[in-house]
Order: C-alpha cells, then sequence, then structure tokens
C-alpha cells in the first residue's frame, strides 16, 4: 500500500484481522508532516461501527467528544444577534451524529493495533510500479522491490500513482484556505458543534473532549477564507488571528485562546476518472477530494477502506486473485456513487454559502428554515450524514469480515 493515512491504515489491519497469515501487508508512507494532524475529524457512527469491528473503538471512544448537536447560521459576522436557521439533534436513543477525535489520537491508534497485527510499516516512498497478469512489482524510493498482487495507492488528492496508472482527475482547487487549529475557550461547549456560513466559506467550531487534558474546554477549529485573507491572516500573527477568532465566536464561549499554531490546508473538489487500473486501486483522497465543510472525507475514505477489505476478503477465501478485474470493477461499482454524490453536495453547498449577495443570503436562509421544519428532508441529510445506510459495507454496519 502507497500511503499510511488513516483509511490505509484501517484498510490494512481490515486484512490482517480477517485473513491472519494468509495475508501480508506493507504499508509504505515517507511521513507523516512534522507535528502531526493538526485537523480533528467527526467521525460517523457508521465509520466507528467499523473502528469498533476492528478492536480500536473502545479505546478511542474514551478520547472522543459526542456531537450532540449541531447548529447551523448564516448571519453576518456584525449582527448583534445570530439566528440558528437549522439544528441537528442526535438520535432520542443517545447516539451522538459522530465522535469528534483528534487525527494524532486516530493515527496512533491504528498505527499500534496495525503493529500488533502485523501489518508492516515503512518508511518509505512508492517510486513506481509495473503491473501484468501474474501481478504488480512495486518499486520504492531506495530501488527496493516487491513482488504484490495488489497496490493500494492511498497517496492523497495530489497521488503520483494516479497520475502514473493514467487516471484522469476532474476538479478544481477551491480559492480558499482551511485554517486549522485547537482553541480553548471558557465556558463549555455542551457536545454542540457550530459551522457558520461566512462570505469568505463556512467557519466550524467542533467540540474536543476535556478530561485529561491541560484545558477542560477545547474546540477545534476549521476556518475558511479567502486564500489572500487567509494569508494575510497568517502574516499578521496570533494577535490578530485570535482577535479575529473572538469576532467569529461571539459571546457564547466566553474568552477564547489559541492553543496550537493556525495551520493553512489547501481546499479542492476532485475525482478520479476512475477507482481502478489493472492491479491497482485508488483509496481515500486519491479517489476523490470533497470540501471539508460537511465532514466527510475520512469517513468516504474509511468507506472505500471497508469496501475493498470485503471484495479481496472475499475473492482470498475463495482462492482467488484478490487483484483481478473482477474484484476491483466490484470496488469501484460499489464506491463511485457516494464520491460522485458527496462531491457534488459539498461543492454546492460551498458555492451557495460562500458568497454574500442578498438574494441569495434570502433564498438559502428561507431554505435553510424550510429544512430545518421538514423532519422528512432533515432526516434525510442526518442519515446520509452517519453513512450507515442498506448500502454500506459491512464494516460499516458492525459486521466482522
Ligand atoms: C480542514 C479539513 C478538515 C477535515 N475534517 C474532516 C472531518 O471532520 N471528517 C472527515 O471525515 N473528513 C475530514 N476531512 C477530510 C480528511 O482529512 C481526508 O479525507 C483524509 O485525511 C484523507 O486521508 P488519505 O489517507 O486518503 O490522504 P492523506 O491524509 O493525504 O494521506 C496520504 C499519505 O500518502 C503519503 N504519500 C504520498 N506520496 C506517497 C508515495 N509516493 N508513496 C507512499 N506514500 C505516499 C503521504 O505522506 C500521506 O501520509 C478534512 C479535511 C480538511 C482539509
Amino acid at each position: 500500500m502507497a500511503g499510511g493515512g488513516i483509511p490505509s491504515l484501517a484498510f490494512g489491519l481490515a486484512l490482517r484481522r480477517a485473513l491472519g497469515a494468509a495475508v501480508a501487508v506493507t504499508v509504505l508512507d515517507p511521513g507523516r508532516p512534522s507535528g502531526g494532524d493538526p485537523r480533528a475529524f467527526a467521525v460517523s457512527p457508521a465509520a466507528f461501527r467499523m473502528l469498533d469491528v476492528l478492536g480500536v473503538g473502545a479505546t478511542l471512544r474514551r478520547q472522543a467528544q459526542p456531537i450532540a448537536a449541531m447548529t447551523i447560521t448564516d448571519s453576518r459576522l456584525e449582527d448583534a444577534v445570530r439566528p440558528e436557521y437549522l439544528r441537528f439533534d442526535g438520535e432520542p436513543d443517545g447516539q451522538p451524529l459522530a465522535l469528534m477525535l483528534e487525527g494524532s489520537v486516530l493515527s496512533a491508534s491504528l498505527v499500534s493495533a496495525c503493529r500488533d497485527a502485523e501489518v508492516r510499516l515503512e518508511t518509505a516512498a512508492v517510486a513506481s510500479f509495473a503491473a501484468d497478469v501474474a501481478g504488480v512489482a512495486v518499486t520504492d524510493g531506495a530501488g527496493a522491490t516487491r513482488q504484490v498482487s495488489l497496490l493500494v495507492a492511498a497517496d492523497g488528492a495530489r497521488s503520483r500513482l494516479r497520475e502514473a496508472a493514467g487516471i484522469g482527475w476532474t476538479g478544481r482547487r477551491y480559492r480558499q484556505l482551511a485554517l486549522v487549529a485547537t482553541v480553548s475557550h471558557e465556558h463549555p461547549h455542551g457536545g454542540v458543534a457550530v459551522q457558520h456560513f461566512l462570505p469568505g466559506g463556512p467557519f466550524a467550531i467542533l467540540p474536543l473532549a476535556g478530561p485529561g487534558r491541560a484545558h477542560p474546554h477545547r474546540s477545534s477549529l476549521v476556518w475558511t477564507e479567502a486564500e489572500s485573507e487567509a494569508r494575510r491572516l497568517l502574516a499578521e500573527g496570533p494577535e490578530a488571528a485570535t482577535a479575529g477568532l473572538r469576532d467569529r465566536f461571539g459571546p457564547a464561549l466566553g474568552a477564547v485562546a489559541l492553543d496550537t499554531p493556525l495551520r493553512a490546508l489547501p481546499l479542492g473538489v476532485g475525482l478520479a476518472r476512475r477507482f481502478v487500473a489493472p492491479r491497482l486501486a485508488l483509496l481515500g483522497d486519491a479517489a476523490h477530494e470533497i470540501h471539508p465543510l460537511a465532514g466527510q472525507g475520512l469517513n468516504l475514505g474509511l468507506g472505500d477502506a471497508a469496501a475493498l477489505a470485503e471484495h479481496v476478503v472475499g475473492a482470498v477465501r475463495l482462492g482467488l486473485d484478490p487483484g483481478s478485474d473482477e474484484v476491483l470493477a466490484r470496488y469501484q461499482t460499489d464506491r463511485r456513487f457516494e464520491a460522485v454524490a458527496l462531491a457534488g453536495l459539498t461543492d454546492a453547498l460551498n458555492r451557495l454559502f460562500s458568497n454574500d449577495s442578498l438574494p441569495v443570503r434570502a433564498l438559502r436562509d428561507l431554505g435553510l428554515g424550510l429544512v430545518d421544519r421538514a423532519g422528512g428532508a432533515k432526516g434525510f441529510f442526518a442519515e446520509e450524514a452517519a453513512g450507515g445506510g442498506r448500502r454500506a459495507p459491512s464494516l460499516m454496519r458492525g459486521e466482522a469480515l
């Protein structure tokens, strides 16, 4: 496997959990960016069921913050009152909308479980590969070659392997950056996530678990801004950024402070024209990149991992070739629809909301109000975000392979 991101580690672990020594799994990654992942992720209930089956859910749940409710607002910064246009609550049985987990915590837990399950983790990049009917020869940066049945390209949105396989990419960069940081605040968040649509882009305050941390009241921030404005904020330094934060947080959480420096991440939308090539499967952002406003990119990647693992395990158990065109075609059929749908939906929402035109604002506020009052429409959005419908892969329904 090329790339040691979260979906890729989950895929490797799923194979070893299901097949044990019958399959050898090697993950090559030249190294995650220094300082770890600055993001925190809203992990859907379905993705969490998968983590449970993989044996890491119990430990992670202790470090996770359940999102009990999410409120969406569309007011301007200068508005004295910020009305709530749309609110999603968790299930009446107490199931939260999602669980917030810091990326570094999620990665560390999967890395440790992979080591226990004897997934080989190597610090190296995949430099080239050549597939034929018998297998695929994968060469790393030091020139060492391994012969495998299947190469999984999980090397991110700007995947070199996708390009080398001749798979086209349809997409574009947003002229926005996501500024990401952890913030501490005076008052408890009560497990409520806030999505504030502003003209520069969505501003999300996502609750984090507090117990055992230096500060009990913490949230993860995803502050989307037009690129030039984001660069100006970064250049001005932490004091200017903190002042900007205070305006955007409003008074609800009391005094706010940056716990970590703001990190800027580029944003884009894109879809691979195909998710597979001979003996190669694209997984995670290498197959699809979506705007983080719905917090679904990682969940989508975990869905890929669950589906590919299901097809590979099924083939190995039947004594079939796990890298065959038939296995890969089934994987692609399973995953394309959800990826296309989410890329389209998040792109449309970003266009609709990153906009300050008065008629557009009036129409979208009317739309949000209508969705809030129409139980069916709201249920549809909540179900899509939860990700565990009938078509979901077995692991996402909580079933072992
Ligand atoms: C601001 C922001 C907030 C987000 N919030 C959420 C959220 O709340 N919920 C959610 O579900 N999703 C969220 N996402 C989306 C999520 O972060 C991504 O979908 C996910 O991290 C993609 O994982 P990946 O492993 O596919 O790619 P990446 O995380 O990009 O990992 C790719 C890996 O491949 C390695 N690599 C590169 N080239 C090679 C090579 N040649 N050989 C070997 N390895 C290589 C890299 O070192 C890297 O480790 C967010 C995204 C952003 C930008």
